[in-house]
C-alpha cells in the first residue's frame, strides 16, 4: 500500500494539485481510484485491512503530495473503518462497501463556532423522535463540507455539564436540515471544501450512544493524530529532498552549496528532526488502541508538524529566491505545514495530554 501511495502522488497528485487548486474542486474521482479509501477495513469489504502501523506509512507517502488531501485521506479512513466496524447492521449495509470503495466519501465533525479545543463545550443538541433522532446545532471546520456524503457528528443528548451525555451520530448529507451555508477562504488548498454545517432537525442515526461518545470520538481523533503526524513527515522528507537535489546542483563561492558547512548544519538539524518524528510516530502507531497510545500520539502530534514546519522554511530558505518560487512545492508546504500544526488538536492540547503524563510519572515517584 505505501507504494501505491507512493504512485499515486507521483503520477496523480504531483501533476493534478495545481489544477484541483485553480478549479477549487475536490477530486473525487482521483481519490476514489487511489485505491486508499479503505486502509483500515477487512478485506471481506474490499478493505486493506491495514494495521496502524503499515497505515501510517502510507500516510507519510500521501504527505510528499499534499497534507490536506492526505489530510481529508485521513479523515474518510476514519470514518470508514468506525462504519464498516459498527453494530448498526443497517448502516453499515448501506454505507461500508460505499465507503471502502471511495463511491462515498465521510466527514467527522466535532468542531462548533465557539468550541475547538474545549470539546465539551460543544452545544449540538440531538433528540429523540418518534424512534428515530433529529439533531439541531451549527457546526464548524466542516472539512468536505458538502462533499462528503455521510458526516459523524459529535452531539449532545441533554443538558448535563461534561461529556456524560455526548453521543456520535450518523448523518447523510442529503438529510432533510442539513445544510453548508459558509465556505471558508482558506490560505492553502482551495481544492479542500472546509466550512459550517448547519443541522435544522436533521434525521440522524445514533452510531455511539450517550456516555461513550467522547470517548469513541477521542480514540479516532487518536489515530487522526498519528496519521498527521506521519503526514507531516512525508512533507518533511519531501521538503529535505527538493532542497538536497537545489544545494547539490547549485554552487556559490566556487562549490555546491552543499558543500558549506552552514549548510550542511541546517539540512543536518532538518534530517535529525525527520528521523526523530518518524521514531515518535511509528511508537504512537504500534500504541495505538492500548493505555499507553493517548501519549505516545500526543508527543509525536506534538513535534512532528512544528518539526515540519521548521523543515519547509530551512529547506525554502536553502533555495535562496527560488524557494518562494511555485516552481516546486515548497510555499505551498509552508502553509499546510502550519495547517497541520492545528488539525486534529494543537500542541498545547498535546501539551496537556503530556502534562497528565507527568502527573502520573510524579506521583509514581512517591
Ligand atoms: C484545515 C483544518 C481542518 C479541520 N477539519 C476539521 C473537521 O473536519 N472536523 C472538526 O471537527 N474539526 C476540524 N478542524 C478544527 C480543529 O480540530 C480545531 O481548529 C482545533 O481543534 C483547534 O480549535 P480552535 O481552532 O477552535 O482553537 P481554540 O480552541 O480556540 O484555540 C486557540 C488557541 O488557544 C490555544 N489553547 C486552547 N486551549 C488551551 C489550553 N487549555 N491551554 C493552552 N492553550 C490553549 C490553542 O492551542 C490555540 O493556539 C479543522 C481545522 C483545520 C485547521
Amino acid at each position: 500500500m505505501r507504494d501505491a501511495a507512493a504512485a499515486f502522488v507521483r503520477d496523480v497528485v504531483r501533476p493534478s494539485v495545481a489544477g484541483w487548486d485553480e478549479a477549487g474542486s475536490y477530486p473525487r474521482g482521483a481519490v476514489a481510484a487511489s485505491g486508499l479509501t479503505g486502509l483500515f477495513c477487512p478485506p471481506e469489504l474490499g478493505g486493506a485491512g491495514l494495521g496502524y502501523p503499515a497505515g501510517m506509512e502510507v500516510f507519510e507517502e500521501l504527505g510528499r503530495g499534499d497534507a490536506a488531501l492526505a489530510f481529508s485521506l485521513s479523515m474518510h479512513n476514519a470514518v470508514a473503518a468506525v462504519v464498516a466496524g459498527c453494530d448498526d447492521d443497517p448502516l453499515r449495509a448501506r454505507w461500508a462497501a460505499d465507503l471502502v470503495a471511495g463511491r462515498a466519501l465521510g466527514g467527522f465533525s466535532l468542531t462548533e463556532p465557539h468550541a475547538g479545543s474545549d470539546a465539551t463545550a460543544i452545544t449540538t443538541r440531538a433528540r429523540e423522535e418518534g424512534g428515530g433522532w433529529r439533531v439541531t446545532g451549527r457546526k464548524a471546520w466542516v472539512s468536505l463540507a458538502g462533499e462528503a456524503d455521510l458526516f459523524l457528528a459529535v452531539c449532545k443528548t441533554a443538558d448535563e455539564p461534561g461529556h456524560s451525555d455526548i453521543a456520535v451520530m450518523a448523518i447523510d448529507r442529503r438529510a432533510e436540515g442539513v445544510s453548508f451555508p459558509r465556505l471558508y477562504r482558506k490560505a492553502a488548498a482551495a481544492f479542500l471544501p472546509i466550512g459550517e454545517m448547519v443541522l435544522a432537525d436533521a434525521l440522524a442515526t445514533m452510531l455511539v450512544p450517550p456516555g461513550a461518545g467522547m470517548r469513541a470520538a477521542l480514540g479516532a481523533i487518536d489515530v487522526a493524530r498519528c496519521d498527521i503526524a506521519a503526514i507531516a513527515c512525508g512533507l518533511h522528507a519531501e521538503a529535505l529532498d527538493i532542497a538536497l537535489r537545489y544545494t547539490r546542483e547549485r554552487e556559490a563561492f566556487g562549490a555546491p552549496l552543499l558543500a558549506l558547512d552552514t549548510m550542511r548544519f541546517a539540512l543536518a538539524d532538518v534530517l535529525t528532526d525527520l528521523e526523530a518524528g518518524r521514531l515518535l510516530y511509528a511508537r504512537a502507531a504500534s500504541r495505538l488502541g492500548t493505555p499507553a497510545g493517548p501519549v505516545a500520539v500526543a508527543h509525536a502530534k506534538r513535534f512532528c508538524p512544528d518539526a515540519a514546519l521548521r523543515a519547509a522554511i530551512a529547506c525554502s530558505e536553502a533555495l535562496g529566491a527560488y524557494g518562494w518560487l511555485n516552481d516546486t512545492p515548497l510555499p505551498r508546504f509552508l502553509s499546510l505545514a502550519k495547517m497541520l500544526q492545528v488539525v486534529d488538536g494543537t500542541a498545547e492540547i498535546q501539551r496537556l495530554v503530556i502534562g497528565r503524563e507527568l502527573d502520573r510519572m510524579a506521583t509514581a515517584e512517591d
